[in-house]
């Protein structure tokens, strides 16, 4: 078998549980509940999930979306996060080969999604995802010498910086708590994956995408609070997926390149 296509399938079985416990994560850190015990059970009918049971999106598929002990229905979110991290973990793996740049990418794009997921659904953004991830980019940065380290600290302090500057102008602007701890928080973990020009791609990036999906659904009435960390979440995806790409493009249009 090619050996891209193995790292891949590696990475695949990976992420599926991984992706399984991002689904135990995003369901039970906003609520603050411990991700460790009790072990998963049937919110209807108290029925412990049984190992068989809980394998990523076989289980699902098997169980015909529904609990063995009730029939209540298991809501397919569950095996669709499962499908994404997996999918995500097996490109990275794809990509870079089995090793830490792939490890980082799958580890980031992981993060993102459960912040998106928590933030989307109830406008929480957990420290485990924000401080958290910021302690593994960090970590993982160091890997690659003193010189990246700094470079990660720097990201990450830039993404504090601003959001909390962005923050401060809008409450002074507006009377009230423009942003939320938790974007400032986030953005420090973005800006250890990404650097500080990642920063400001990123926060330029979700700017737009909420702008483009946000605002049309505020003029129709739909929804007041604007869940930023979402937007973020896609900016920081784009950015250290085509990020470098674009930063050398525009300081070639400077031409300070
Ligand atoms: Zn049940």
């Amino acid at each position: 078998m090619n050996e891209s296509v193995l790292a891949a399938a590696v990475g695949a079985l990976f992420g599926a549980v991984i992706g399984s416990f991002l689904n135990v994560c995003i369901v039970r850190l906003p609520a603050e509940q411990s991700i460790v015990s009790p072990p998963s059970r049937c919110p209807k009918c108290g029925k412990p999930v049984e190992w068989r049971d809980n394998i990523p999106i076989l289980s699902w598929l098997l169980l015909g979306g529904k609990c063995r002990g009730c029939r209540e229905p298991i809501s397919i979110l569950y095996p669709l996060v499962e499908l994404t991290v997996a999918g995500i973990w097996a490109a990275m793996a794809y990509h870079y080969g089995l090793g830490v740049e792939a490890l980082t990418g799958a580890i980031f794009g992981t993060l993102l999604l459960g912040i998106a997921l928590t933030d989307g659904r109830e406008y929480i953004i957990p420290n485990e995802f924000s401080f958290g991830g910021l302690a593994i980019g960090l970590v993982l940065s160091a890997v690659g010498g003193l010189h990246a380290l700094l470079l990660a600290l720097l990201g990450a302090a830039v993404g504090f910086a601003i959001l909390w500057l962005v923050g401060a102008v809008g409450t002074w602007v507006f009377k009230e708590e423009a942003m939320g701890g938790g974007d400032m928080k986030m953005m420090a973990m973005v800006g250890a994956f990404v650097g500080w020009q990642g920063v400001l791609l990123t926060i330029f990036l979700g700017a737009l995408a909420g702008t483009v999906i946000f605002l049309p659904m505020t003029l129709l009435g739909r929804k007041k609070l604007v869940p930023f960390g979402v937007f973020l979440a896609i900016g920081a995806a784009v950015t250290y997926l085509v990020g470098p790409a674009i930063i050398a493009w525009y300081r070639q249009y400077l031409g300070v390149g």
